[in-house]
């Protein structure tokens, strides 16, 4: 049985940097941002259920998700975002498995950024990698990138569970506090260690 190790962080603790340099390093990596992104996109597989679900104000005009309007929308209405999971989620989750019965040379890397906000996920994770930081990196970092408000960024971060709550959950931690040269060293560390593991 494969080694599975999910990948978790607030927004903006460096879950891409971190999973980036592990898929370098050989690791088989499964994002499910990614593949919520790919459903959501022109032709995306989940188009028809969302169009049907929220109308065509949830489309753009090429077809895809228009998610600035879906994000205010589940933001606004609760019962809303969990209509749009219900629809993502049974397909994530689906696209997750073909992945993994597919086979990694070396191990798993299960990017799931909201991990400790939904159920369901730990129990496909052998490990748990939390990337973590102070909350002022995280504001800091995530409006250099997306150039967004900081009243933004913080009402995201006061939706996702607390620092305290990942910690607790993590069975492996990257402390990425430091420089960019800082993590490159701490997750070649974590690479080796995961090895190991994988050869058990
Ligand atoms: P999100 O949840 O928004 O997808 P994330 O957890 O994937 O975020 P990254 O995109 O990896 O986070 O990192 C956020 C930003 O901070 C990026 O622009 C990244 O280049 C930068 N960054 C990450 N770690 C460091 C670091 N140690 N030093 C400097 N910049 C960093």
């Amino acid at each position: 049985n494969q080694l599975v190790v999910g990948l978790t962080g607030g927004i903006g603790s460096g879950k891409t940097a971190v999973s980036n340099r592990l898929q370098t390093l050989g690791a088989t990596v499964i994002d499910t941002d990614e593949i919520a992104h790919s459903l959501t996109k022109a032709g995306g597989l989940a188009m028809p259920d969302i169009q049907r679900a929220f109308g065509h104000e949830a489309l753009l005009s090429d077809g895809s998700m228009n998610r600035d309007h879906m994000r205010a929308l589940v933001f606004k209405e609760p019962e809303q975002r969990i209509a749009l999971e219900k629809i993502l989620h049974p397909k994530i989750r689906q696209l997750v498995q073909q992945q993994l019965d597919a086979g990694a040379p070396l191990y798993f890397v299960l990017v799931v950024p909201l991990l400790f906000e939904k159920g369901g996920w730990g129990e496909l994770m052998d490990e748990i990698i939390v990337v973590d930081c102070p909350v002022e990196q995280q504001v800091q970092r995530v409006i250099q990138r997306n150039g967004w408000p900081e009243t933004q960024v913080r009402a995201v971060i006061q939706n996702q569970a607390t620092r305290e709550t990942r910690l607790a959950g993590a069975t492996q931690l990257i402390q990425n506090n430091g420089d960019l040269a800082e993590l490159v060293e701490k997750i070649d560390f974590m690479h080796q260690k995961l090895i190991k593991k994988a050869q058990k």
